[in-house]
């Protein structure tokens, strides 16, 4: 069985664990080899022909989690793609297929990023050696596949790729001017009108794209995709930043770009929204930041399912020793929980928009969804409850203690991750620190971490505060498919084992499902009024914010997640008549 060593550059911090630990303690290296070494970069760097088994040692060592050594499946010995000299590989790729969606789907670090790059031309593969091959090399590598003729249509510019990155808020750092103009200047598809008109952006068309907010720059990076006169669209991650209407009108834009002549090749970790717009999908396993390997493709349903069950059937792998399993049904309500906090009818006006709530109240161990549009206020209502705002009028209970987590989390601090999650270690090392994976970060500073890394350690840290209701915003931004599952079992058990109440505002519907017993719902008109109804059954919720979105859900009889119904399908169609849209 080939086996690998890889270290994570983005991890290894040579001074956090007192200089160079791993050289100094590698019992190969004490034997006289070069096992670990100091790198071109100043991080630690294996060499691979000299390490044995005694090198396990040093994965235990390091205390950011840094190194790897893995065995591989015996038939990968040749990665298609390796960082560095010792860094992560990648050993397949997905292919497009005209007139359909295809996506990729696996955890954060899996490889698909770079999948996507090598597709999209943005990565030459290097086959494991210090060069790039070059394009002609590659069609080489793939004779007697599909993706032999995918590269010759690459070469011969029969296939015209336009790809969308995952980091939309870095494009006002490299496009200055007007969002019309610039997306003009692409308008090489000649489509300009239609695809304004379904992306919903003409009213930001003369706004510096400097000032637009995440979810205007992400429709923006969607538009200049598809203005582009490409027949294969590449996109990574189209909903972030995105609320739960706009993902729906995203995915049926997606759709609306596969059509006989052209493909598009999607990442996205809305498992609701991924399994709504695609046609297939490749599950991506392996080890995050060692190596990933590429599934065969699978319908959408399927291969969802396949992800959940940690199986891959076809290929005869299990790449997770468990399943995710999904509840079988709502939850029917408060049922006979004390009440912890209340509000009376309340009014609130910041600038031009006026946020109004009927009175409501929520219970002691309990959690409840927070669904709507953005701009309808629910950031604001949350900071009502948290009292980090007063309202206009009306009053929330006194004497009930909150602990808020902010949607959008700084990443500027010096602090350390142990200085900050330091009750989190003394208190709740079961419940947050082991699930969340947070101990290989406790030696960091906040400013070093990923938007994924952050955003788990600012759950712990609000839920290691001292107080009655947690007010968490947005917990499923930066993680991927599987860590938002973990994430909404952590909340709900959180709660349950230490009678709290959380209030949990989010646009992945996946989440709402599994980690409430109720929903609020905001209405309104974006930027001008918001509207807070609720807390309601989650089927009486459900019922009442699917309706605004013209959709039905019904739940997969194998895993129980929810799934969106074609529109105007038979099950779309019963389920609208019997006035129950969600079938949970
Ligand atoms: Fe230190 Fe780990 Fe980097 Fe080695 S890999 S230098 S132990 S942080």
């Amino acid at each position: 069985m080939p086996r690998i060593a890889v270290i994570e550059k983005d991890k290894c911090n040579p001074v956090g664990c007192g200089g160079y630990l791993c050289i100094r303690m590698c019992p190969v290296n004490r034997m006289g080899k070069e096992c670990k070494v100091i790198g071109p970069d100043g991080k630690a760097e294996v060499h691979e022909e000299v390490s044995t088994d005694a090198c396990s040692v040093c994965v235990k060592i390091c205390p950011f989690g840094a190194i790897h050594m893995v065995n591989l499946p015996a038939e990968l010995e040749f990665p298609l793609h390796k960082y560095g000299r010792d860094g992560f590989r990648l050993y397949s790729l997905p292919f497009p297929v005209f007139g359909k969606v295809i996506g990729l789907l696996g955890i954060n670090g899996i490889g698909k990023s770079t999948a996507i790059k090598i597709l999209a031309q943005i990565v030459r593969p290097n086959f494991g050696k210090q060069e790039e091959a070059s394009i002609q090399e590659v069609i080489e590598y793939f004779k007697g596949t599909e993706a032999h003729l995918f590269f010759e249509k690459v070469k011969a510019a029969q296939i015209r790729i336009a790809y969308k990155p995952q980091a939309v808020d870095l494009l006002p750092k490299t496009a200055s001017g007007k969002v019309g103009d610039l997306l003009r200047k692409i308008d090489s598809a000649g489509k300009f009108e239609k695809v304004i008109n379904e992306l919903q952006i003409g009213a930001i068309l003369d706004n510096d794209i400097k000032t637009i907010s995440g979810g205007e720059l992400q429709r923006v990076a969607l538009a200049a995709t598809a203005l582009k006169n490409a027949n294969l669209h590449i996109l990574d991650e189209p909903s972030t930043y995105l609320d739960i209407k706009q993902r729906i009108r995203m995915s049926q834009f997606v759709k609306s770009l596969s059509v006989s002549e052209s493909s598009v090749v999607v990442v996205e970790h809305d498992l609701i929204i991924m399994d709504y717009m695609t046609d297939i999908i490749h599950v991506m396993y392996g080890e995050a930041g060692a190596y990933g390997i590429v599934s065969l493709p699978k319908a959408t349903r399927n291969a969802v399912n396949a992800y959940l069950s940690g199986m891959l059937r076809e290929e005869n792998v299990r790449f997770r020793d468990h399943e995710i399993k999904f509840k079988p049904r709502l939850p029917s309500g408060m049922g006979r929980k004390e009440e912890l906090a209340g509000w009376s009818e309340i009014t609130k006006r910041l600038d031009n928009f006026i946020l109004s709530a009927e009175k409501g109240s929520i219970a002691r161990k309990e959690v409840v969804g927070v669904l709507g549009e953005n701009g309808t206020g629910k950031t604001t209502f949350v900071k009502i409850l948290a009292g980090v705002i007063p309202p206009d009028t009306g009053e929330i209970g006194k004497g009930i203690k909150i602990s808020y987590k902010p949607q959008y989390l700084s990443t500027e601090s010096t602090d350390s991750v142990a200085s900050v999650l330091q009750k989190a270690v003394e208190k709740y090392e079961i419940q947050l620190i082991r699930p969340l994976g947070l101990k290989t970060l406790l030696l960091k500073s906040l400013g070093e971490l990923s938007g994924g890394e952050l955003q788990r350690v600012a759950l712990a840290e609000c839920l290691s505060k001292d107080a009655d209701i947690f007010l968490i915003d947005e917990p499923s931004a930066f993680l991927d498919a599987e860590q938002r599952i973990i994430t909404a079992k952590i909340i709900r058990d959180f709660m349950e084992t230490f009678g709290k109440t959380a209030v949990v505002v989010d646009h992945d519907l996946l989440l709402i499902d599994q980690v409430s017993d109720r929903l609020m719902i905001f209405t309104g008109e974006p930027a001008r009024k918001g509207v807070v109804s609720g807390p309601y059954s989650m089927e009486e919720g459900m019922n009442k914010f699917l309706k605004e979105l013209n959709i039905t859900l019904r739940r997969d009889p194998e895993s129980n997640r929810p799934r969106i119904n074609k529109p105007d399908s038979q099950m779309d169609r019963k389920q609208k008549s019997e006035g129950k849209l969600f079938y949970g």
